[in-house]
């Protein structure tokens, strides 16, 4: 398993944001996280990530325990957090160059990975010279530059565009053919579009995960059973 998650359980203070969450994902899988605000989609990428630690539970990337582990684990994973956290007064190649330095990744990798992206003619740009959809590809160019098998993507398309968003879809499905990736969205058709499977997550708690194509032989629409399971 790529990516296996048993029984995570997460409190700030008093609140409870997750409630024994168990997934689990196979190389090379797309999976669409979905849940109203606040269900704990990002706090479920947070402590996947080693960003943050849960209460209870344990998280295996590429069987590596990220609690036990998270340098180990950490380079295994590409995470582009929900706010794409960029330096907006950097130029893109220098960000790219700086991030690289950080993880001691080799320089020849960050032209690979600007193409990757399709940031090629606007590496030279300041980032925040950058359209919206162009600033997530430069997150997304700093999250894949270790060349790591699994990818956590949060929120990667919310603000775009419809034609951004579009491409940076695209960009996903391509980069899944090579890695595992986990991202959350609040868009159906992102989900039908990109993913092999889907997580609802609801107030801490999965309230549904099914393959996609076992989805489609039901006749039902994503968004029907969302609101069936969510409100
Ligand atoms: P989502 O990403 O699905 O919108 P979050 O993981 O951000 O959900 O939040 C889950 C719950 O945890 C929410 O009720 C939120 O208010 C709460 N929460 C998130 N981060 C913190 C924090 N740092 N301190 C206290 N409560 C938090
Ligand atoms: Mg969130």
């Amino acid at each position: 398993m790529s990516i296996k998650i048993s029984l995570i359980h997460k409190k700030y203070n008093n609140q409870k944001a997750l409630n024994d969450v168990s997934f689990s994902a196979s190389k090379g899988e797309i999976i669409g996280f979905l849940g109203p605000n606040g269900a704990g989609k990002s706090t479920m990428m947070k402590i996947l990530t080693g960003f943050i630690k849960p209460n209870s539970g344990t998280v295996l990337i590429e069987d590596i325990d990220v609690l036990q582990n998270p340098l180990e684990a950490q380079k295994e994973i590409g995470y582009l957090p929900e706010h794409n956290p960029l330096y907006t007064d950097m130029y893109v190649r220098e960000y790219l160059q700086f991030q690289a330095s950080i993880f001691k990744v080799d320089k020849a990798q960050i032209e690979a990975c600007i193409e990757k992206v399709g940031l090629t003619n606007e590496a030279h740009k300041k980032i925040h010279q950058l359209s919206k959809g162009y600033q997530q590809r430069v997150g997304l160019a700093a999250a894949i530059l270790h060349n790591p098998t699994v990818l956590i993507l949060d929120e990667p398309t919310t603000g775009l565009d419809p034609n951004q968003l579009v491409e940076i879809r695209t960009l996903i499905k391509e980069l899944g053919k090579e890695k595992t990736v986990l991202f959350s969205t609040h868009i159906m058709q992102e989900v039908e579009a990109v993913a092999d499977k889907v997580i609802i997550l609801n107030k801490g708690n999965i309230v549904f995960k099914t393959d996609m194509n076992q989805l489609k032989a039901t006749n039902k629409s994503l968004e029907m059973l969302f609101r069936e399971v969510t409100s």
